[in-house]
This record gives structure tokens, C-alpha cells and sequence, in this order.
């Protein structure tokens, strides 16, 4: 099963993702994740992504499909894929649509998170991650049960994406909604789109989900 898990930045994404991928030995690719490893990386494309994400606008279109094109052909045939943070315009979606079918893959579901965009602020400027295992945090929503350290591995350090600031939040959602918001219709069209409710808290949002894709 190939899907694609669409909403705005801080709609939970990326934290439902990491559940399917639990749940169902399915495939993460995060485009946002690829890039900014290329950045800790200092390839050609960090170097070349790194200003365009510290102000949140969207990185080339050709960059982020030729990242999706080489991670698919890195992974098993039968193994699902959850896309992540792409396609974000409609060109991306017209490559997406080209780089499956030239795999033998097809899309099967495009799970929209709603969110309420006021909420969105809030809950990106006050997230953190553990620095040794990823785990996700909050500073008010979810902090570590001891302070300062990781529920999960004992971790001591913790940190936050440079990009996770108000100011670069509001070009995000701006990009968002003016390049991103517009594919959807697209798969609509198709009959693909199942719409959860991103703001219920995350155990029913997985639940959703896992109900869509089973439809
Ligand atoms: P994310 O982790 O999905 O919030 O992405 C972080 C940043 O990486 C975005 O603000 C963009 O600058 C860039 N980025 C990630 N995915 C894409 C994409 N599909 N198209 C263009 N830029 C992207």
C-alpha cells in the first residue's frame, strides 16, 4: 500500500507516520527528513536546500523528487509507502504520479489531517526531539517525564529544528496553503481522499487513519 499523508506543518505527519510504520512495517519517507540529512551532511543538495529551509519556503520541486525517486528504489518492492511532507505542489504530484508507476507502484490513499491553523503556531514552536532516538516532545503538551531526560532511551540531550520558529512557521503555513492546499483537489478527483480530524488527540487520529485505509 502506497499512501500520502497531507495537512499542514505541525498537523502530525510525521508522528502518525512513525505509527504506521510501527503498526505495519510500512516505509517513512519524509522529505523533510531526507533533506535535512543532507544538510548535517553538507551534500550539494544541503548545501543548496539549507537557506531555502531556514525561511521556510519550499525546496525545487526536482530535488525533493529525485530524493523520493532514489529512496523507493532503495527499498523492497512489497514494502508500503508512507509519503511524508511530499508532494507539496502540483508538480511534485504530477512526478509522484510518473515516479510509482514506473516502479509498479500505485497510490492507494491520500489521508488529509484537518487542523486548526491557530493551533498550529503553538504546537510546532514547542517541539523538541531527543537528540540520541527521535522521540518527539513538547513543552506543553508532552514533556519528558523526568526533566531533561528521554522517556524512551535515557537520552540527555534534546533538540529543536532551526525552522521551528513563529516567524518561519507563518512562511510555512503561507506555502502551505498557497502551493500545497491547491493538489489536493487533484486527488479528489480520484476518490482517494479521507479526511481525519488532526486536532482529536493522537490515539484517535492513528484510529482514524487506520480506519481510512482499510476502506
Ligand atoms: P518538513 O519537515 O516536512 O516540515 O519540511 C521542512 C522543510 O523542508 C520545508 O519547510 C521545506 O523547506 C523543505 N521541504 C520538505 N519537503 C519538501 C517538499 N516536498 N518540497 C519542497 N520543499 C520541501
Amino acid at each position: 500500500m502506497n499512501i500520502i499523508l497531507l495537512g499542514p506543518p505541525g498537523a502530525g505527519k510525521g508522528t502518525q507516520a512513525q505509527r504506521l510504520v510501527e503498526r505495519h512495517g510500512m516505509r517513512q519517507l519524509s522529505t523533510g527528513d531526507m533533506l535535512r540529512a543532507a544538510v548535517k551532511a553538507g551534500t550539494p543538495t544541503g548545501l543548496e536546500a539549507k537557506a531555502v529551509m531556514e525561511r521556510g519556503e519550499l525546496v525545487s520541486d526536482a530535488i525533493v523528487s529525485a530524493l523520493i525517486g532514489d529512496e523507493l528504489d532503495a527499498m523492497g518492492a512489497d514494502t508500503g509507502a508512507i509519503f511524508d511532507g511530499y508532494p507539496r505542489t502540483a508538480a511534485q504530484a504530477e512526478s509522484l504520479d510518473a515516479i510509482l508507476s514506473a516502479r509498479g507502484r500505485k497510490l492507494d490513499h491520500v489521508v488529509e489531517l484537518e487542523v486548526d491553523e491557530e493551533a498550529l503556531v503553538e504546537r510546532i514552536t514547542g517541539r523538541f526531539t531527543c537528540a540520541t532516538c527521535g522521540k518527539g516532545y513538547h513543552d506543553t503538551f508532552e514533556r519528558p517525564k523526568v526533566d531533561g531526560v528521554c522517556d524512551k532511551c535515557g537520552g540527555t540531550e534534546f533538540k529543536r529544528r532551526p525552522d521551528d520558529n513563529a516567524e518561519t512557521v507563518r512562511t510555512r503555513l503561507a506555502e502551505y496553503r498557497a502551493k500545497t492546499a491547491p493538489i489536493l483537489p487533484i486527488y479528489e478527483a480520484r476518490g482517494i481522499v479521507a479526511k481525519v480530524d488532526g486536532m482529536a488527540d493522537m490515539d484517535h487520529v492513528t484510529a482514524a487513519i487506520e480506519g481510512a485505509l482499510r476502506t
